[in-house]
């Protein structure tokens, strides 16, 4: 398939942000995006870098409606020495591809949409802000396109790319949050489509996402929807805890998203020799190593914050302090050493980081 380029002039480009401290996250987007269609008959078909600008769908276009999509985020970053680096994409794709199947949609040439990434990524390679902890959020994404009301998987699709550059995705900056353990509301369940990064597991979070917000706290802690017991993810983050020398996730039982974070978090505290248990761990269990100091850190994965530090977790009616409050030691020296690697500061001894740029 041929990649079709058309660039915007010059002249009509948007003044890219200057301010990197007040970027945010999601608020500014570039000039380009990628877009390619799926056809029945000729699959995959009319791939195009073009100006970004809004779609025209039908108003009975299936994913309106039925929320037949599914989307990835990842980020570019830009390293003190000036390359362009991009971490574990191709996982992204694979993820992306893994969605697409539980929600009967046809996956993406991987191969092709890397490349396709990486041109986009470095037409807009002035859109890469410099500032630490600062990037370029990359938003792949796929709606089912059939104008149609009846619900049946769409025939045809719309696959996007869109990027925007971001700053630190936590107002508190990388200051420890509260959460929020929801007991009224549970976000998956097993065989559903927690594991998927699709739109109807965020839509399906919000009213607790709110309600937790009006309280005080960040985000939301999930626990599994049969027996409301077991901690599952905070937010869009997954969540670690710390028990003595032993750090602690929840298995990937179809109701947690597989974070890249997460997988991430695991393989470099292996290799630091830390023991990693992907095991269920109850709520009850967590309060309690908090009263008792069993538990000393705790903090949430995922690729907009990296690592967040938790500070306090609110269940049934009170809230539990984490440690001292501040951030705990392993949590800084990931976050670290994850910053590093991803701004290719670092030797990667994992072959996570592609420079993009040469
Ligand atoms: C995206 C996401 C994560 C984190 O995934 P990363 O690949 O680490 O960014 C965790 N939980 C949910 C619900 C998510 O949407």
């Amino acid at each position: 398939m041929d990649l079709y380029v058309e660039e915007v002039e010059p002249s009509r480009r948007k003044p890219i942000p200057t301010d990197d401290a007040s970027l945010g996250f999601g608020k500014f987007f570039s000039d380009h995006m990628f877009k390619m269609v799926y056809d029945p008959d000729k699959g995959w078909c009319d791939a195009r870098i073009e100006p970004y600008g809004p779609l025209t769908l039908d108003p009975a276009t299936l994913v309106l409606h039925y929320g037949q999509e599914a989307f990835e985020g990842l980020k570019a970053y830009r390293g003190k020495d000036d390359g362009i680096y991009l971490f574990r994409h191709r996982d992204n794709f694979k993820r992306l591809n893994a969605s697409c199947r539980r929600l009967v949609m046809p996956e993406v040439p991987e191969d092709f949409v890397s490349d396709a990434l990486k041109q986009l990524v470095l037409l807009e390679k002035d859109w890469i802000p410099r500032s630490p902890g600062c990037a370029l959020y990359i938003r792949p994404n796929i709606i089912a396109t059939d104008a149609a009301l009846g619900v049946r998987p769409s025939q045809t699709y719309l696959f996007y790319i869109i990027v925007g550059p971001v700053g630190a995705y936590y107002a508190e900056g990388f200051n420890p949050v509260a959460i929020h353990v929801a007991d009224d509301y549970v976000r998956a369940v097993r065989g559903g489509v927690g594991f998927a990064k699709t739109a109807g597991n965020y839509a399906a979070g919000l009213l607790a996402q709110k309600q937790a917000k009006d309280k005080g706290y960040a985000q939301v802690l999930w626990l599994d929807a049969i027996e409301r017991k077991y901690v599952e993810e905070v937010g869009t983050m997954n969540i670690f805890f710390r028990f003595g020398d032993a750090v602690v996730t929840s298995p990937l039982t179809g109701s947690i998203l597989p974070g890249i974070t997460r997988d991430s978090v695991i393989q470099v505290l292996r290799k630091w020799g830390v023991n990693v248990l992907e095991r269920t761990i109850s709520i009850d269990q967590v309060i309690k190593g908090l009263a008792t100091g069993a538990v000393t850190e705790v903090f949430g994965t995922g690729t907009a914050a990296i690592i967040s530090p938790v500070k306090t977790i609110h269940y049934k009616g009170e809230d539990h302090g984490v440690g001292d409050g501040n951030t705990g030691p392993l949590s800084k020296e990931l976050y670290d050493y994850l910053l590093a690697l991803q701004y290719g500061e670092i030797e990667d001894p994992f072959g996570w980081v592609e420079r993009i740029d040469r």
